[in-house]
């Protein structure tokens, strides 16, 4: 014989004690939009967005980044903390993003990338998406010359990405690329995300002379200078650095590599009149950064910094390597039950 409220007290010791057990983790989302188009899987819509947030208030602990670093750095971790980040800048952070944080009371931190601030030009991936997949008319043929080889692709009559014909949630990760121009954004892609800034400039501008209305397309989505005030004021969302033009640190020389991780940090406390302590690495696969790029940003003040490969945080995790885990858009339930899994770790 059982008497009913003991089994509620083990009920809710069990989960106490399982909640307890859970590791702190770091989500990284990138933007909060409604898109008909996200070939990078980069957007969660608003909706989607405040299911997570509502989630995240139920089943866990909302903690801010530097809170979770200061715990590191004192040997502890905080159980079912959940950190909320967001990389690379985009203006939809503040405009959609903020006003669902501050409803349901869970900080973030908006790493930017600070070469995009104030130019009225998109993200490189932004724009070789606008230019390949969504313009109505492009040239027939593409011809491209990309680090001495030459490229070229036949495109007559293709229709856009998320035309009628085609099904607009194409993305990368998909085996298969439905059109030539699909096929040409998977490589031109590849052979840009290395690539130094100003060799990547010259191939962005040898592309943008080819497709004609592509001026037409380009909103410059990312965060301006005044924007990121706005971001930053009322305290709950933290600004980060995400580099200058947001390169494969792993294939910079190292004075390169500080000069990206010292003038971020420099123009964002100009910006802000505020320290900013906390980094991403762009990418931030293990392969996409070095030891030296760790003891450069490091050196240069910043307490915290986080990488891109997916692991709960423990007591032994390196401040300046943070796992995070990838945040799609998902529903509300698919999240719950990935928060849940990651959570358990
Ligand atoms: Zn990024």
């Amino acid at each position: 014989m059982s008497l009913p409220g003991i089994e509620t007290a083990r009920r809710v010791a069990r989960r106490y004690a399982s909640r307890f057990f859970q590791r702190p983790i770091i989500l990284a989302y990138h933007r909060v939009a409604d898109l008909d188009c996200d070939p990078q899987l980069l957007s969660v819509t608003r909706r989607h967005f405040a299911e997570h947030l509502h989630v995240i208030r139920e089943r866990s602990q909302p903690m801010r980044l530097q809170e979770l670093a200061l715990a590191l750095r004192k040997g502890g971790v905080i159980p079912s903390g959940v950190v909320v980040t967001f990389d690379d800048g985009y203006a939809d952070n503040l405009i959609h993003a903020k006003p669902i944080l501050e409803r349901h009371e869970v900080p973030a931190t908006v790493f930017v990338t600070t070469g995009y601030t104030g130019e009225e030009c998109d993200f490189w991936w932004d724009e070789l998406d606008k230019m390949l997949l969504q313009t109505d008319v492009l040239p027939a043929v593409l011809r491209v010359s990309v680090s001495g080889r030459a490229y070229q692709w036949d495109l007559k009559g293709t229709p856009k990405a998320n035309g009628e014909l085609l099904n607009g949630r194409w993305s990368i990760t998909e085996s298969r690329d439905p059109t030539p121009r699909h096929a040409a954004y998977r490589t031109l892609h590849q052979l840009l995300r290395p690539m130094a800034e100003e060799e990547r400039r010259l191939v962005l501008g040898e592309l943008r002379l080819w497709a004609c209305g592509v001026e037409a397309l380009s909103h410059g989505e990312a965060l301006s200078a005044a924007e990121i005030i706005k971001l930053a004021r009322g305290g709950l969302v933290e600004v980060g650095s995400h580099s200058v033009t947001h390169p494969v640190f792993a294939s910079l020389p190292i004075e390169a590599q500080r000069l990206e991780i010292e003038k971020s940090k420099k123009d964002l406390e100009e910006i802000l009149g505020l320290p900013v302590c906390s980094f991403a690495y762009p990418y931030g696969g293990k392969k996409d950064y070095t030891a030296d790029t760790l003891a450069t940003v490091q050196k240069a003040g910043y307490l915290c910094a986080c990488a891109n490969f997916p692991a709960p945080v423990k007591a032994t995790t390196d401040v300046f390597q943070l796992p995070r885990y990838l945040v799609r858009d998902w529903d509300g339930d698919e999240f719950r039950r990935r928060l849940g899994q990651w959570l358990s770790g």
